[in-house]
């Protein structure tokens, strides 16, 4: 392939996928979607109105009548099939989501395999989701609990994995035989396009289990108080996670909600020097820091500090900023404009707050791609607690690096800065830091020696504080969210 081929150049207006068919979506309106290197439209986002929704749920309602009663052994069948035809498609869906969303190819090659693992884990569903039995509770009686799906789930996702997040959600919830409508991100919704021709093509699922709807906030509300959805999984940012753990909830839904992150990361003096600066710039810059994962605030413990930071600047200043399609490229463009201008944002209000702006990425420019959304790496110090910069998620490329004296300052940085709780990590050689910081810290997803603490598939994403609104979490805690119990006991005279 050559180095910047792109599938198409145009996706025109995204259809909807309804009940097995690929239809044009009934529209109130639509919204460019962008190839945010080149800063030229790619598609065109259909406003799915509520009658499109109520297609796309009722086709979902139908479907889940017989998809419910096909044995899981069946209907795991059918998740093998979605991984093999995955697999087969996988270099043309990277570089629809790296022509997109704007990521690097290889990132984005990263994402599929992230998103099939997820596959994996529920071909595990029939041992999984075994029930339990208790015999002789008293005498003649026995006692169990079976598990049984719930009908038709709402799954709402953000731009930053255009396909692995529907990933964290869709295989459990058509294995444990509900049905979905998956509401992709409006920004760049060609990737999950893609993703259903290639199940239409060639997974043969029965129509309804699995459909699709394009659209922004109306759409979304729509769907997620719809009378026949029985739950909702959320993934974006904070302020639209509530939204909708409250919408839903109100509803009367099961809902699932994450939200932002602003996490922390320490380095203790002993850390592995070179490998934890190259992890950290990689956890902040990779994805242009357009990751819930992102190192955002790091936090450097004593006399290492000006070591680390110089390091650190000049592994930044090193990073190759372009068209995430061209396999040299480390950091590609912003996934949006509005994103880019949300970066300049908060740039300004670290300036205005007294920050050090020490490395500053605004003024890159790409020659060969002038209407790029992008933004070079930067880097702020004398960033303080209370300060908007360190609080907030900026979502973006930009490292802010506080020291402090030592590991119990560096503990509570990492649980005060921000109200977020998604990840925490911490870089040091010592057993008993990294166990008392694992043990510590409030956040959900801890990294010891790792700067982007991301489970695999067989665990739970965690997620607290103002990043998760709910009780049970994605990937394998997905099962109980998809799924109720139902307890029979019996008595044989
Ligand atoms: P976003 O909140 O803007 O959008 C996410 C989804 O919500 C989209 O499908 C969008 O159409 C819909 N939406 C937007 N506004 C809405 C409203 N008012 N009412 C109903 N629906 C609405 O997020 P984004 O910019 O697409 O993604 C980036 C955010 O997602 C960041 O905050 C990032 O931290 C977060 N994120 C979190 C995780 C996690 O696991 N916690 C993972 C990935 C991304």
């Amino acid at each position: 392939m050559a180095i910047l081929e792109e599938v198409r150049k145009d996706y025109g207006v995204i259809p909807n996928y309804v009940d097995g068919n690929f239809v044009e979506a009934p529209a109130d309106g639509y919204l460019d979607s962008y190839n945010p290197a080149k800063g030229e439209i790619i598609a065109k986002t259909p406003l799915t109105t509520k009658e499109g929704v109520d297609q796309a749920v009722q086709a979902a309602a139908r479907a889940f009548e017989e998809w419910s009663q096909l044995p899981v052994t069946e209907r795991i069948q059918y998740l093998v099939k979605l991984k093999l035809a995955v697999e087969r498609h996988k270099e043309e869906i990277a570089r629809i989501i790296s022509q997109n969303m704007g990521k690097t190819i290889r990132e984005a090659r990263g994402e599929i395999r992230r998103a099939l693992e997820n596959v994996d884990a529920a071909l595990g569903m029939p041992t999984i989701t075994l029930g339990k039995k208790m015999i002789r509770v008293t005498s003649n009686i026995d006692e169990e609990y079976i598990r049984e799906p719930l009908g038709v789930f709402a799954i709402v996702t953000p731009m930053n994995f255009p396909v692995m997040i529907p990933f964290w959600f869709l295989p459990y919830a058509i294995a444990t035989g509900n049905t979905v409508v998956l509401k992709p991100s409006e920004l760049d919704p060609a990737p999950m396009y893609w993703v259903m021709k290639v199940i239409h093509e060639e997974v043969g699922l029965p129509p309804g289990v699995v459909n699709l709807v394009n659209g922004a906030k109306d759409t979304v509300h729509s769907l997620i108080t719809h009378k026949d959805v029985a739950g909702v999984t959320f993934v974006g940012s904070t302020p639209v996670a509530k939204i909708i753990y409250e919408t839903a909830s109100k509803a009367g839904k099961r809902v699932l909600a994450q939200g932002g992150a602003k996490n922390p990361e320490v380095v203790m003096p002993d850390a592995n020097f070179e490998r934890t600066v190259s992890n950290l710039l990689g956890s902040v810059y990779n994805m242009a820091g357009q990751r819930c994962l992102a190192a955002a605030n790091i936090i450097v413990v004593g006399d290492i500090y000006d070591r680390f930071l110089n390091a650190f600047v000049e592994g930044a200043k090193k990073i190759k900023v372009g068209y995430g399609l061209d396999e040299s490229v480390d950091m590609g463009p912003m996934a949006s404009k509005k994103g880019k201008e949300r970066v300049l944002h908060y740039i300004e209000k670290g300036l205005e707050e007294g920050a050090k702006l020490i490395l500053d990425g605004r003024g890159f420019k790409s020659e060969e791609y002038p209407n790029g959304f992008f933004l070079g790496p930067s880097v702020f110090t004398e960033a303080r607690e209370g300060m908007i910069i360190t609080r907030e998620e900026i979502f973006g490329p930009v490292a802010i690096i506080i020291r402090a004296e030592d590991f119990d300052e560096a503990v509570d940085l990492s649980n005060n800065l921000a109200p977020y709780g998604n990840a925490a990590s911490i870089f040091t050689e010592s057993g008993k830091y990294a166990r008392e910081y694992a043990l510590r810290v409030n956040a959900g997803n801890v990294g010891i020696n790792i700067g982007v603490a991301a489970p695999l598939g067989y665990f739970p994403f965690g997620g607290r504080k103002l990043s998760f609104f709910g009780t049970l979490h994605g990937q394998m805690d997905a099962i109980d969210f998809f799924t109720d119990k139902k307890v029979v006991i019996t008595r044989w005279w």
